[in-house]
């Protein structure tokens, strides 16, 4: 599953792309689960908008999208050069219009892809929407597995949980783990709390830190806790920075090209040795999810 990383880097990827290009129309697939809103609703949204920006929120890719059919329509035969053209803006109708000021959002989840392609490319299975661009290519969505989300919002009314890893200071980030009694793992993939950190980076930054996954959060010093505020900084900055040299494998081609990560010093890294002591690597299960640490230098 993507990570704050690999969706950053996504988003980025998708804004050199497509910024700029105008949102002709959408074809949605029949299948209901990759639908979070109403399909009419995201035809509704969508349709005749310019991309603004593509960023990202959380785990979450989000189109800013300028409405411009009607405005263009209306604007039409006046004088596009008049002193009066923003004023004739602001009057005109299309400008009060709720959606002139919209976003498409996409959650990858496990498997969902966000092609920018020829409208000859063959369409892949799984497939679920496509939006036709006025620079003749397409963006399309597909996901096999079906546990990404397409959305859209009106202006303001998209609001992710959390705060942003990479945004936070470090009291607020001490402040949420104040008398939480989870272990410190769950707080850190609790997507209320922080938001796209995910099981991988989670286990790498708790390494970093040198705090064991399962200690409960509350019983954390702050010293140890400002550790695990640079590492968890520490951790994202180096994955995005990776991750831009994979941009266009993931977003460009139609094949399952992964990113080029993080080397991971202890996820997935069970029975090995730790890089630091040479003590294996032990695999826990907190709360249906695999922790990896090492139970030598994480106390
Ligand atoms: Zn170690």
């Amino acid at each position: 599953m993507p990570e704050l990383p690999e969706v950053e880097t996504i988003a980025r990827g998708l804004a050199s792309r497509v910024t700029g290009d105008v949102i002709e129309s959408i074809w949605l697939g029949r299948k209901p689960e990759p639908l979070k809103s109403p399909a009419a609703e995201i035809a509704a949204t969508v349709e005749n908008t310019r991309i603004a920006t593509v960023r990202r929120v959380g785990k979450h890719i989000v189109f800013d999208l300028e409405r411009v059919g009607r405005t263009l329509t209306s604007v039409k035969g006046r004088q596009l050069n008049s002193p009066h053209k923003a004023a004739a803006a602001a009057a005109d109708p299309a400008a009060a219009d709720p959606a002139a000021h919209a976003h498409w959002i996409v959650h990858l989840g496990m498997t969902g892809r966000l092609q920018v392609c020829d409208a000859q490319s063959e369409i892949l299975k799984h497939t679920h929407a496509i939006l036709k661009l006025a620079s003749g290519r397409e963006l399309r969505f597909v996901d096999p597995r079906r546990f990404g989300r397409l959305s859209v919002a009106r202006d303001g009314a998209f609001d992710a949980t959390g705060i942003e890893p990479l945004d936070i200071d470090l009291d607020r980030f001490i402040a949420l783990f104040r008398g939480r009694k989870t272990p410190i793992k769950s707080a850190l993939l609790n997507q209320k709390l922080l938001r796209g950190v995910g099981n991988i980076y989670a286990d790498e930054s708790l390494f970093r830190a040198g705090i064991r996954p399962r200690r409960r959060a509350a019983a954390i010093t702050r010293d140890q806790l400002a550790k695990l505020f640079a590492a968890v900084r520490e951790v994202l900055k180096e994955a995005i920075a990776l991750g831009g040299s994979s941009i266009s494998d993931y977003v460009g081609a139609d094949g399952e090209e992964g990113f080029f990560q993080l080397q991971h010093r202890v996820y997935g890294r069970e029975g090995d040795p730790c890089l630091v002591c040479k003590t294996p690597i032990k695999r826990i299960v907190i709360a249906g999810r695999s922790s990896h640490y090492c139970p030598k230098c994480q106390q």
